[in-house]
């Protein structure tokens, strides 16, 4: 399609979106009296209005039924997680004895690294990726110190070649042979959160498998945002948060996927009753028994208020399915992007670089900017101007339109609004 960087283009656009209706159904902080244009639904998507009434009904069975909630509220509390297994195995793609929600990301990454890894004298590596986001870097120093391991010994990461801001599947692959029989785990995320880049988790999983590693991969970045197969390609387990594209309020509840292949298998973990096999859960037994599939990972019991707005959310994204919101998300993206390079033709150039992969393939919704010049009061004339996006250092902002509810209007205005800016502060 040719794009046109004018309103009645992006209009055009807006009024043969399948998805426009949804739009509506999301709360949008205001600015003079109009929508932001919201591009950190990777950081902190917005709130669905449905949202409150899941949330209302756990308070009002709090408050009528209080204790016997947890076996007869419409939605029972104690196996309330249950309902994520349908809706997220299909964002994910897993069998829904794959998926569990429980916890926090970095907490359901621990844990699963107690079960998956597992460190011998000879086999001990993990690969990750060069610049992972802190807290999963935080997590690779404590687990591989944990087992003995300095992070120079253990931590094999990949880097970008000189010069380049993305990595290369090759270099992934290479690496992976070379560490051989010394690998151990490979964890990366699925969509790096800084440069956007999609990195291809089949391959990956294909070559550390062949070397008999394990393989699992940080979705928080991934999860409602990109295709994802995790059964098919033989992801041995992933976790990812809530908050971000998945809608589901601040610093909520993560998923977990843990392959059928695992689910029988004598793993160590750290148990906890709400694993328990779950006829014999309230028997209070000694003898801890896992439950089989994901649940078996499960340690408290659940945080409803928590998993209400999730509930919400999952539902969402279930309903209109990742095809339609692939889809959207492309065009959305390349439109973004074309209006990017525009305003930086029509500025004469060099204002800023795209970093994200211009590929498709290697891309999802992100797209990362690298500001020349005026990075920060560039950044701070968006945000006191209705765009809200988001600094990372040294110069980088990044735009995330998640298709849910961003609108090629969005795109417009948002053009507008940083050519001003480029011009004010020349
Ligand atoms: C957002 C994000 C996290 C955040 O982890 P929490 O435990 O939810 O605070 C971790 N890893 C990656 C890659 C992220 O993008």
């Amino acid at each position: 399609m040719t794009f046109q960087n004018t309103r009645e283009f992006a209009q055009q656009l807006d009024s043969q979106d399948e998805l426009k209706h949804y739009r509506d159904e999301f709360i949008f902080p205001q600015h003079n009296g109009k929508n932001v244009v919201y591009f950190t639904g990777n950081s902190l998507g917005l709130q669905p209005k449905r949202t409150k009434k899941y949330v209302e009904d756990v308070m009002n069975d709090w408050g009528n039924l209080a204790v016997e909630g947890h076996f007869y509220a419409e939605k029972p509390w104690w196996d309330y997680h249950e309902r994520f297994a349908d809706p997220l195995s299909q964002i994910v793609g897993a069998k829904p004895s794959e998926i569990t929600v429980m916890n926090t990301l970095t907490v359901n990454l621990h844990l699963l690294m107690v079960s998956f890894y597992n460190p011998t004298a000879k086999r001990y590596k993990i690969i990750c990726e060069e610049k992972a986001f802190p807290s999963d870097q935080y997590m690779f120093q404590s687990q591989v110190n944990f087992h003995g391991y300095t992070t120079e010994e253990a931590i094999v990461e990949i880097k970008r070649r000189e010069g380049e801001h993305n990595i290369r599947l090759e270099d992934i692959l290479t690496k992976i042979n070379e560490v051989g029989d010394e690998l151990a785990l490979v964890l990366i995320g699925g969509v790096n959160y800084y440069t956007g880049q999609v990195f291809d988790m089949k391959a990956i999983t294909e070559a550390a498998h062949k070397v008999g590693a394990i393989v699992g991969f940080d979705l928080a970045h991934a999860a409602g945002n990109i295709e994802l197969k995790l059964h098919e390609w033989n992801v041995d387990f992933a976790a990812w948060c809530s908050y971000k594209y998945m809608n589901s309020g601040p610093g909520n509840a993560s998923g977990c996927f843990v392959h059928e292949k695992h689910h029988h298998a004598d793993l160590p973990r750290f148990a906890g009753w709400w694993g328990h096999n779950k006829e014999r859960r309230f028997k209070m037994e000694p003898q801890f028994e896992p439950v089989h599939g994901a649940d078996g990972w499960q340690v408290s019991n659940l945080p409803i208020l928590s998993l209400a707005p999730y509930l919400a959310s999952a539902e969402m994204f279930a309903e209109v399915g990742m095809p339609k919101l692939i889809q959207k998300r492309n065009q959305l993206t390349a439109y973004l992007e074309f209006i990017l390079h525009e305003i930086d033709s029509e500025l004469e150039g060099a204002e800023f670089e795209i970093i994200t992969p211009s590929n498709q393939e290697e891309r999802a919704c992100q797209l990362s900017v690298f500001l020349h010049g005026q990075g920060r009061s560039l950044f701070d004339y968006l945000m006191k101007n209705g765009v809200i996006t988001d600094w990372r250092e040294p110069n980088v902002i990044r735009l995330a339109p998640a298709p849910f509810y961003c609108s090629y209007e969005d795109m417009y205005d948002f053009g507008q609004t940083l050519k001003r800016g480029i011009i004010a502060l020349k």
